[in-house]
């Protein structure tokens, strides 16, 4: 993982702990201990269940692995005003994001009146709207 010093967005630290024989399954859950560990092995962050004796409080400074995701997401509009619906969708955004502890900083929000048709089940994602065994929708 590469290193960046002096970052001015800061996730909230999650717990590291994961159960020997699941090792793809973290515990993910809000970190408030800090395990230190000998070099070359990296300290680690561990949520009040998966904390042990040893464990001191998160320092106020040091090092996170930080991932930061570049993605587009698309919700309703809950308004025909482009940007009430824009402002509601980024707040709604944010704060879903806040659950899981991430810090979201959206580069651009645009909106637009999409057209759609019934045939699919409400709430399915439309990826593809060329599917050449739907009619063509009408403009
Ligand atoms: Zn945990």
């Amino acid at each position: 993982m590469a290193y960046t010093n002096g970052v001015h967005v800061v996730p909230a630290i999650r717990c590291q702990h994961r159960d020997e024989g699941e090792r793809s399954i973290f515990c993910g859950n809000f970190a408030s201990w800090y395990r230190r560990a000998a070099a070359p092995f990296a300290p680690r962050y561990f949520c009040h269940k998966h904390k042990r004796p040893a464990d001191v409080e998160i320092p106020n400074d040091g090092e996170l692995p930080r991932v930061r995701l570049m993605l587009d997401v698309f919700v309703g509009g809950v308004s025909w005003n482009a940007g009430e619906a824009e402002r509601e969708a980024a707040e709604v955004i944010r704060l879903a994001i806040a659950t899981v502890g991430g810090v979201s900083s959206p580069i651009s929000v645009t909106s637009a009146i999409v057209t759609w048709r019934a045939a699919r089940p409400v709430g399915e994602a439309i990826v593809d709207a060329g599917d050449p065994t739907q009619p063509p929708l009408k403009h």
